[in-house]
């Protein structure tokens, strides 16, 4: 499941990058309309999605291990635009659904993040990705990429949400912005070497990377003025690929294919991808040369239920199962699908197997069986679920909807002090430290002075108003 929701800042860095319309996506690309139409607010399009950061992460992981970098572990930031970008800040990595759609082998991605690896060991863009790093909440995050998601929209003219960014960019801040992301040539020839040398190291082969810039290279050449960011940010003259292309068919590497278990877990992100972003015709278009597999099926069960027709999709989805019972993300959509129908108890069923499936044990997915408990209504259930979104956030800390679920969850049993404690910390990840304020305060008046949940909310009110 993939939700998009929406997160709006005032934070200062933000302001840099102010009235940018971005979309952000969490859980199962689910949209929460929750924009805010303030001129100066801004927010990114995030994706969350339990299957795609887990895959991300798998392609990320060994190649951050061998660089050196891998001192804690690694978030995966899905940027949900068409066009192709992928930035690395050491904690996190930032990677566009346009840029996992377009690749068909995972090794294309993975070369790609490799390239980035290499900025990141190599210091470059040493500023920006410090910024990054350092900000502590996905609404800063999203500011500071919303500048990458409106070069991107400015320098592509695509349709979609880039395109929302783009004519605020045209008002001026469109060269700053780009001078941001841009890297040197010298710097770029550096991350490639790093990149061929981390790829080796692995075990992998450097043709997914070649790949990817020949055709940004090739694209350039054909079509002249229609930019992708990530072309922009990294120059790609003709003597790099050249060089590339002589250090990536050193390696013995070099005909190494990617695994046929990690192809399909490729290709069933990509149906997936293609379906929330694109609908059914998105999914043939991408499966057009395979239109039996189990991505396009994957994609066309998504985009079916995405169309209403949940009975379908579910006899759709069923036969997937059938071939692969143990695929949690199968069963979390299963429970997306049953959530629709209004059947919350069923759906918490779906969702509770699959995160006992989930090696990751990702948050989203204990997120959505808390939040279909909370849905069945009755006592018991509130109460557990509590504990499970409760769980789910401690998973993954910055997630505003997590919080959003508790607060409605506390008030169905008429606990609103905890309530109000819990819409102050989603109002705090949303980046509207006011309206946190104004919650904690009133959550402060029902808890105990001094007690863990009175200093959490008097952390909050402590916050500096412009201060991340
Ligand atoms: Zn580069």
């Amino acid at each position: 499941m993939i939700a998009f929701q929406k997160i709006s800042s005032r934070h200062s860095i933000i302001a840099m990058a102010r009235s940018a319309l971005i979309t952000l996506i969490a859980g199962a690309f689910c949209v929460s309309q929750t924009a805010s139409s303030r001129a100066q607010s801004t927010s990114v399009p995030i994706v969350r999605d339990a299957e795609i950061e887990a895959l991300v992460t798998d392609y990320a992981t060994p190649i951050i291990k061998t660089a050196g970098l891998s001192k804690r572990a690694i978030s995966i930031v899905l940027v949900n635009n068409r066009s192709f970008n992928a930035f690395v800040d050491g904690r996190r990595i930032f990677i566009n659904t346009g840029a996992l759609l377009q690749a068909e082998t995972p090794n294309e991605i993975i070369g790609v993040l490799a390239h980035e690896t290499g900025h990141l060991a190599g210091g470059h863009q040493f500023k920006l990705r410090e910024q990054l790093a350092n900000a502590k909440t996905m609404a800063v995050v999203a500011g500071l990429l919303g500048m990458g998601a409106m070069v991107a929209g400015a320098a592509s003219r695509q349709g979609g949400l880039a395109q929302a960014g783009a004519g605020v960019a045209m008002g001026g801040n469109e060269v700053a912005m780009r001078s941001l992301l841009s890297y040197q040539r010298t710097e770029e020839m550096a991350a490639d070497r790093s990149a061929v040398t981390y790829l080796a190291s692995t075990g992998q082969s450097a043709k997914g990377m070649l790949t990817t810039f020949e055709r940004f290279s090739n694209a350039l050449s054909l079509t002249g003025a229609r930019a992708d960011p990530y072309r922009i940010s990294h120059p790609l003259p003709r003597e790099r690929i050249a060089n590339l292309e002589t250090l990536a068919h050193a390696s013995p590497y070099f005909d190494k294919k990617d695994s046929p278990a990690l192809q399909q877990r490729h290709d069933l992100m990509r149906g997936k991808i293609a379906a929330y972003t694109g609908g059914g015709a998105s999914v043939q278009q991408t499966f057009r040369k395979d239109p039996q597999n189990i991505g396009a099926r994957y994609g066309d069960a998504i985009a079916t239920y995405l169309n209403g027709s949940s009975q379908s999709a579910m006899s759709k989805l069923d036969a997937l199962i059938k071939e692969q019972p143990k695929n949690p993300y199968f069963q979390e959509i299963k429970g997306e699908i049953l959530l629709k129908q209004n059947k919350a108890g069923e759906a918490a069923k779906a969702f509770q197997t699959a995160s006992a499936l989930d090696p990751r044990k990702s948050g989203l997915i204990r997120m959505s069986y808390g939040r279909a408990l909370m849905l069945t209504g009755t006592p018991a259930n509130l109460k557990e679920s509590i504990d499970i979104i409760k769980a789910s956030i401690g998973r993954d800390r910055e997630s505003p909807s997590g919080y959003a679920y508790l607060a409605q969850a506390y008030g169905q049993l008429g606990d609103m002090p905890r309530s109000d404690l819990a819409s102050a910390e989603e109002k705090y990840y949303s980046g509207k430290i006011q309206e946190a304020q104004i919650f904690a305060t009133r959550a402060q008046r029902g808890l105990k002075s001094g007690t863990p949940e009175w200093i959490q909310a008097q952390d909050i009110i402590s916050t500096k108003r412009n201060s991340k």
